[in-house]
């Protein structure tokens, strides 16, 4: 189901998001070779608690951890471990908060120290049809629009787009209507309308876009086993341009100045 949200409802998911936003570019500071994803979610939990919010994703379904960290070939949903990133690897980190009953939810590959251009490439596409899939957010579009947006950046760089995980709705729960697919054709699905917030999570793959779940049960994967980048932004659909709720800038920061 779709739930209209108010300005102040809007205005709430914008300081859940924020809270994330702020939460990965603290985790910015400390990606680097030699720290494992472990780590990486004690600092995120007790952000959030010192914040006074609660982890969105801790107890979800059963899910173990406040962050998913998936790295290289995981696409998402991956459980923080004591293993360590090495130099050349990426790792998505999605983040998710609560506060006062509505959500916040966002993710970002980060680079772990040097990475291959190849790879470097994969972020910036991927980043980039994220970026295409906002410009579409817009109070008269259909779902479709932004779908076929993201997948046109993402196919435009020789990568494929990951099926079977989509984008959501976000509210007074994690998961609403309408699904989001980063796939899809224009003028199609759901009417995009003013109160509408949505979360544009692109999943792209090097290689091939299939996927499978890994052995812990909540890892998925490429079946391939190529990397795979995974951003995430939530967004209030608006009419001359969509209001995004997450920002990218306190990551940015970080790694520009390296
Ligand atoms: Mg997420
Ligand atoms: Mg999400």
């Amino acid at each position: 189901m779709f739930f209209n949200k108010s300005e102040e409802e809007i205005e709430l998911l914008r300081r859940c998001n924020l809270l994330v936003s702020e939460t990965l570019g603290i985790l910015a500071r400390y990606i680097s070779p030699g720290i494992s994803t472990l780590e990486l979610d004690r600092m995120a939990e007790e952000y959030i608690a010192d914040n006074g919010a609660r982890p969105a994703f801790k107890g979800y379904n059963g899910f173990p951890a406040t962050l998913c960290t998936s790295v290289n070939e995981a696409v998402v949903h991956g459980i923080p471990s004591d293993v360590e990133l090495r130099e050349g690897d990426i790792v998505s980190v999605d983040c998710g908060v609560i506060i006062d009953g509505y959500y916040g939810d966002s993710a970002f590959t980060f680079p772990v120290g040097e990475i291959s251009s190849d790879v470097k490439r994969l972020l910036e596409y991927t980043r980039r049809s994220l970026e295409a899939g906002v410009g579409a957010a817009l109070v008269g579009n259909r779902v479709g629009d932004i779908s076929y947006a993201v997948q046109s950046v993402a196919e435009s760089g020789g990568y494929t787009v990951v099926r079977e995980l989509v984008g959501h709705g976000i509210g007074r729960r994690l998961h609403e209507s309408p699904e989001v697919p980063n796939f899809g054709k224009r003028g199609t699905g759901p009417k995009l309308k003013q109160g509408m917030v949505i979360c544009i999570e692109p999943m792209i793959n090097m290689g091939k876009r299939q996927t499978t779940l890994g052995d812990d049960g909540w890892t998925v994967k490429t079946s391939d086993g190529m990397v795979s980048a995974h951003f995430e932004y939530a967004v209030a659909i608006g009419k001359e341009s969509a209001d995004v709720l997450t920002t990218f800038e306190y990551i940015d920061e970080v790694l520009n100045k390296r």
